[in-house]
């Protein structure tokens, strides 16, 4: 089915600025509550958010195979489930809804007060019902980085590293959409010479810049997603914070892996950039050597060219940029961790949320998180107001941006950003 919602000509009746991070050729995803207090799946193309259920109900999705309520409901699970032609069908439509030469609901004012909202009008909501959360670990600066610091600059990636996409299951109740502050998480710290663990709020909080994409029905327990069809069902990409407690992690992750120093929170941007949107910004991703083995084996492009930047905002101050990374880092593919995820027939469902681990570039200012951008410490940063940062402080704000650019066409994520609030004892 032609992609026709990325055609880069197209323009739209809609007032937008030039570097909106949401042209016309975006069309992502989202859930919103109105200025009625009612909540609805909606799109957002510039600063106006659109209301795809009462779009529906006004019979602008005629002819395509729709379930009456799929749109007003508090979460996309089950627009996801539809699959991958739905999806396109939908996308196509709304881009040529919103056509610069389209009179239908541009002449139509009645319609277009149901439909169209102002930023300030709308609360963003979580997108999905999170079923299952997985974070990879799949940038090899990243492991490479955390593994010279945590244990030996000489062996940092373990044996495994280069064969498998590593991933553990996170924690779904905790994630939470941009916006929402976050506490200070409390925790047991590794003992000192008296041998008695410490406990209290985490003196190491940090972020991690990773995205996340959002899967479908992907297969019936004890069956494989083959790779070559791994990316169908993908529906889309967010940009994911997964704040970290490093003091609390170091203690704890010996022999299970990460819990409760990870657990307490993960903030999403709150709309979903779709695969199909992210389609002309497919790049090669880094030479795997050596060769993995059959099932992760993909063929093309597999990564996409995504820029992201991090960034800390203290109580009263101005933004400072830490880092410009870039989704493209990637060693292992979305497509090759779910292949891996559901190679022992492990079923994903559609909601399943799935981390890329934190992405790190090849650069100092290009790391991820800020273990790795003061080396633990070592090198604090200096913000635009004259203080530093070893970690985050409390009232800072951490704000991640995300966007592709090629030939004048940008798609964006917008933000995703989170405040941390002092401890609660
Ligand atoms: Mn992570």
């Amino acid at each position: 089915m032609p992609l026709t919602a990325n055609d880069p000509t197209r323009k739209t009746w809609l007032d937008t600025k030039p570097n909106t991070d949401f042209p016309i050729q975006n069309i992502p995803f989202g859930v919103f509550l109105t200025r009625d207090d009612i909540i609805t799946i909606g799109t957002r193309i510039g600063d106006y958010a659109i209301d795809l259920g009462a779009l529906h109900q006004l019979g602008y999705f005629e002819g395509i195979e729709l379930t009456d309520d799929i749109f007003l409901q508090d979460s996309l699970n089950d627009f996801i489930a539809d699959g991958r032609k739905t999806w396109r069908l939908v996308r196509n439509r709304v881009s040529d809804i919103f056509l610069k030469d389209n009179p239908k609901l541009r002449d139509n004012e009645a319609h277009k007060k149901q439909i169209l909202f102002t930023l300030d009008e709308i609360e963003m909501q979580l997108p999905v019902d999170v079923g299952d959360y997985t974070d990879f670990y799949a940038s090899k600066e990243h492991a490479t980085n955390v593994g010279s610091l945590f244990r030996d600059p000489k062996n940092a990636l373990l044996p495994n590293w280069l064969h498998i996409p590593i991933g553990y299951h996170g924690r779904s109740s905790s994630i939470i959409p941009s916006g929402t502050p976050i506490h200070r998480p409390v925790g047991q710290t590794k003992p000192g010479e008296d041998g008695i663990p410490g406990f209290g709020p985490t003196k190491l909080l940090d972020f991690e810049l990773e995205m996340a994409f959002i899967t479908t029905d992907a297969n019936v327990l004890g069956h494989r997603v083959p790779i070559e069809e791994a990316e169908d069902y993908i529906f889309g990409l967010v940009l994911f914070n997964d704040w970290s407690a490093r003091d609390i992690q170091a203690w704890e992750y010996v022999p299970l892996g990460p819990f409760l120093g990870k657990n307490f929170a993960s903030t999403i941007s709150p709309w979903i950039v779709t695969l199909d949107a992210l389609e002309p910004f497919r790049t090669e991703g880094p030479k795997q050597e050596p060769q993995p083995l059959p099932y992760l084996r993909q063929t093309g492009k597999k990564n996409f060219d995504i820029q992201l930047q991090v960034g800390i905002k203290p109580e009263n101050g101005e933004e400072t940029t830490l880092a410009n990374s870039n989704f493209k880092y990637m060693y292992w593919s979305m497509a090759q961790q779910l292949a891996h995820h559901t190679v022992n027939g492990c079923n994903v469902r559609s909601g399943d949320m799935m981390g890329s681990g934190t992405i790190s570039g090849p650069t100092k200012d290009s790391y991820g998180s800020m273990l790795e951008l003061t080396w633990r410490g070592q090198n604090p940063v200096t913000l635009k107001d004259g203080t530093t940062r070893k970690f985050i402080q409390d009232g800072d704000t951490v704000i991640m941006r995300a966007h592709c650019e090629r030939d004048g066409l940008r798609i964006g994520f917008g933000e995703c950003s989170g405040k941390v609030l002092p401890a609660l004892q």
